[in-house]
């Protein structure tokens, strides 16, 4: 079986995929227009996107999937003429657009903040008698990492967002939620339709960027079988093949979901030490139609992104039981550019890992004092 996986993007997600299809035999190929692409230490990038590039990279592969989650839609439907995608367009449109996401939520019975779509400032007036204040206004499209993002918190700030986000045409607006924490649960889905879950991640962002996450989230005993069974039902209706992330936040309501990534996801990086099988791998595995792993924990893990600038080598190697994943990019302020995992054995041992991390990492970092695993 010496299947290769065609994968749109050239991303780190892409090189993670394609170093945990390597001990299958399953080769990757990678539609990135950035020839220096980290994936382009896994195998071979096409770098024309043009019609001729696009067809020489439906002619590299078996079977396709994607690490980038705005991939277009019409490449996406020249490509299903003749192969197969993982996962199915259906679940690329909806995560492209967070109206149908939330619509899809709302079909499921799925919670979510109250909400109402934008595309006019009478509409984004009405949102605001409907919703009440303070609300969080989104761009439907194009948005990641908290951009295209407005947190209106009174009236007369209404004008200003709009200046702001109106000439993207179509926002949401929603309700700000009171969260306590945020979480995000991964699960995949295989070709029999066979689903296995991860334990919830805790996500601590830093400047709107994941900063860290701690598996499994701490007393979260009650959350893990909402949240499963919420992915299960969005992986199940979509007939999904492949990785798939729902980003959740905690309230004293319970659950509420805020977006879902059709892709394998940050904050399941902990899972290529952390669990049997990491999310790179169950994600190869469906995609090319072979058993799922098991996903269970091995032991509870800390991953933290390195965003920035570089912290020196032999300084995180130091650590304890620390692993270190670079992604060969050039620094840039708010870039990732690698991850650091730490398996700690008790609660007392984080707390001095995370102060001797925080030490030598370049970028301050919000690890919190009172981590608790
Ligand atoms: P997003 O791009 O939707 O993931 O939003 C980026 C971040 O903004 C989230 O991780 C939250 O911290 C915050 N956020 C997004 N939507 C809301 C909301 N409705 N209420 C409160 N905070 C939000």
């Amino acid at each position: 079986m010496n299947k290769t996986i065609g994968i749109f993007g050239g991303g780190q997600l892409g090189r993670m995929m394609a170093q945990a299809a390597l001990p299958l035999n399953i080769q990757c190929t990678f539609f990135e227009a950035n020839t220096d692409c980290p994936s382009s230490a896994m195998g071979q990038v096409i770098s024309s996107q043009t019609e001729q590039g696009l067809q020489q990279f439906i002619d590299s592969a078996d079977v396709f999937s994607l690490e980038f989650e705005n991939t277009p839609l019409t490449d996406v439907d020249i490509l299903t003429q003749s192969k197969q995608l993982h996962p199915p367009r259906q679940a690329l449109a909806t995560a492209q657009n967070r109206l149908l996401e939330k619509a899809l939520f709302d079909q499921l019975a799925i919670p979510v903040a109250p909400y109402r779509a934008v595309d006019s400032l009478e509409s984004l007036k009405q949102a605001v008698v409907d919703l009440g204040l303070p609300i969080v206004l989104k761009t439907a499209t194009g948005g990641y990492d908290g951009k295209g993002q407005f947190v209106l918190r009174s009236e007369d700030q209404i004008d200003t967002a709009w200046a702001e986000l109106g000439p993207a045409k179509s926002l949401i607006a929603e309700s700000f939620v009171k969260f306590s924490r945020e979480v995000s649960i991964i699960a995949v889905r295989g070709q029999n339709g066979d689903v296995k879950t991860w334990a919830l991640a805790e996500n601590h962002h830093h400047n709107g960027i994941l900063s860290h996450s701690i598996v499994p989230a701490p007393n979260s005993a009650d959350l893990q079988p909402m949240a499963q069974d919420y992915i299960t039902r969005l992986l199940n209706h979509l007939n999904y093949v492949g990785v798939l992330t729902l980003e959740l936040f905690v309230t004293e309501q319970g659950l509420y979901a805020n977006e879902m990534a059709p892709r394998v996801h940050n904050s399941g990086h902990w899972s290529i030490e952390g669990a049997v099988c990491s999310q790179f791998e169950n994600h190869i595995r469906a995609v090319a139609g072979l058993p799922l792993g098991s996903t269970e924990v091995v032991r509870p893990t800390v991953m933290i992104n390195i965003i920035g600038q570089h912290p020196k080598t032999e300084d995180v190697l130091a650590l304890d039981g620390a692993h270190l994943h670079l992604y060969n990019k050039t620094e840039r302020q708010g870039r990732k550019l690698g991850h650091i995992t730490l398996m700690p054995v008790d609660a007392a041992q984080l707390t001095v890992l995370c102060r001797q991390l925080a030490s030598i990492l370049p970028e301050p970092l919000a690890l919190t004092q009172d981590m608790s695993i």
